[in-house]
């Protein structure tokens, strides 16, 4: 998966995670909690080369009904606003179809569905493509 986005990096692209946490709604963990493995997770990343632009989270559990939460695209609405992004040459990458609804609903059409080893309905998902790991990606770009 580094080297994957390592590559994207080459390709010009900026990485960012959209990522839902309804396990601080439901008080699995709290927001301190998200920062310590979120902090983790972003040393990992840069001591593979990559850089991290940024991290948007919805904390909210799903009946709460916020904006945020994937499949809604209030997450990639911020990241648009805050980072000045082109939706329309920007891509999702997400291993669940709420990913790729979430995308769409922001003005992203390029959307690779992750297979990850488990269970999604490739019939009816509206992702452009669908792969098993992000290694495959370089049969798309
Ligand atoms: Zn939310």
């Amino acid at each position: 998966m580094f080297a994957a986005c390592r590559n994207f990096q080459k390709l010009g692209f900026q990485i960012i995670i959209i990522t839902n946490q309804s396990g601080i709604a439901k008080g699995f963990y709290d927001e301190n909690d998200f920062d310590i493995v979120n902090n983790w997770v972003l040393a990992e990343f840069k001591k593979n080369r990559v850089n991290i632009l940024d991290v948007f989270f919805c904390p909210h559990a799903p009946d709460d009904n916020c904006n945020c939460r994937k499949p809604k695209p209030g997450m990639l609405l911020q990241a648009q606003a805050k980072h000045n992004i082109a939706m329309n040459k920007s891509w999702m990458i997400g291993d669940k179809e709420a990913d790729i609804q979430a995308a769409n609903a922001a003005g992203i059409t390029n959307t690779i569905l992750v297979r990850s080893g488990h269970k999604i309905n490739e019939a009816n998902s509206n992702a452009t493509h669908i792969i098993d790991s992000l290694k495959d990606y370089s049969d798309i770009f």
